[in-house]
């Protein structure tokens, strides 16, 4: 009598236990509180005061609502952590400024590019255009230092053959100084000797000392001609240098500063640039502030974003993007979120919401 019972409860606490179970499969496979690792990069993600906001932030915020998901933010430090937490399970994806390459491509997966981005040099100074025309680069250099102390030295070396050259002439009767009083009898001997040292002189002593000083004094003029202009060269092309990040060829032998683990540290690496890696971006704004470094290299959006606001007329964005990059959403391999993400993602761009988010961020003001 009490069998058919309890086979029936029986079947009951399995079906239970059943459902149960596909519950549980259910919650492991498709949580709907994710961990979200981040990181602070302006304008991707903007951390102030705590709260998270920012192109990327945003997205998310968007995707995961038409999903219906919660999202716990955990913010990272630098890129290589941020991965670290999605490679140990700490995270259920990343979105920040990631960048899509082979090599994380082969170890995780990634959604449809978020963003069309490549790597950029930024280097100190309010702009080429205000550094280097011809006019000012011939204009600093009349009236450096350098040309003072020429000037200086010529004037003094002037003195000698003036007077002695006055002294002779100014007794000779056709002689080259009309006076014999030292004021002004010492001008035209002075006029004289800045004339032939820049070897432009109109007239000629007429006592034979005179003649023989002239002719030593036209030798020194030559000297005195040849070595100046190797100098003007020599800080022109100093000038030139100092002033020399072009392009990324240039950054080879030279401090760039860029964030740990980023694609930018990579190939500032490869292109034989000495890389100083800073975990904040800021840090790296704050060493070519200091010129402790002489460029930075990293993302373009990220630098064009500083360049226009905080480092406005400090800073000069050189050259166009010279790597091109896409950021992706990364999720650990077999993540199952990918595809849903990717078709949000997608709906996303088709209804206007993507592009809402993209002109708040980055639409020219
Ligand atoms: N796009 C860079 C990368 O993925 C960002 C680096 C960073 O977050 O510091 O390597």
């Amino acid at each position: 009598m009490w069998k058919p019972l309890t086979r029936l409860l029986a079947t009951i606490s399995i079906m239970v236990l059943a459902s149960m179970a596909v519950c549980q499969a259910t919650a492991q496979t498709a949580p709907t509180e994710l961990r979200v690792a981040t990181r602070v990069l302006p304008p991707m993600v903007v951390g102030q005061q705590g709260a998270l906001s920012g192109f990327s932030i945003e997205l998310w915020n968007e995707i995961s609502q038409r999903l219906q998901l919660k999202t716990t933010y955990q913010v990272a430090p630098d890129v290589a952590s941020l991965l670290t937490m999605v490679r140990g399970a700490n995270a259920n994806l990343g979105i920040a400024a990631i960048s899509i390459t082979s090599a994380r491509e082969a170890e995780f997966e990634f959604s449809h590019p978020i963003m069309n981005a490549g790597l950029q040099i930024m280097v100190s100074g309010a702009g080429k255009s205000g550094e280097s025309s011809p006019l000012k680069d011939v204009l600093s250099l009349l009236f450096s230092w350098t040309s003072l102390a020429w000037l200086g030295i010529a004037a003094l070396l002037i003195l000698v053959p003036a007077h002695i050259v006055w002294w002779y002439e100014r007794n000779h009767e056709s002689g080259m100084i009309p006076t014999r009083d030292y004021i002004p009898g010492i001008f035209y001997a002075l006029y004289w000797a800045a004339g032939t040292l820049a070897t432009q002189a109109d007239s000629a002593p007429k006592h034979w000392i005179g003649r023989i000083v002239a002719v030593l004094w036209m030798f020194t003029g030559v000297v005195f001609v040849a070595l100046y202009t190797a100098q003007l060269a020599a800080t022109l092309t100093v000038q030139q240098i100092a002033s020399g990040i072009n392009g990324p060829d240039d950054l080879a032998g030279k401090r760039v500063a860029t964030t740990r683990g980023s694609t930018a540290a990579t190939v500032v690496r490869q292109l034989g640039g000495q890389v100083v890696e800073v975990r904040a971006i800021d840090e790296a704004y704050a060493a070519l502030g200091r010129k402790t470094v002489e460029a930075v290299v990293f993302d373009s959006p990220v630098l064009l974003y500083y360049a226009a606001n905080e480092g406005k007329g400090r800073v000069t964005i050189v050259g166009s993007p010279f790597r091109k990059e896409d950021y992706g959403i990364v999720f650990p391999r077999g993540s199952e979120l990918r595809n849903r993400v990717n078709v949000t993602l997608l709906r996303m761009r088709e209804d206007g919401a993507y592009q809402r988010i993209y002109d708040k961020w980055f639409a020219a003001k």
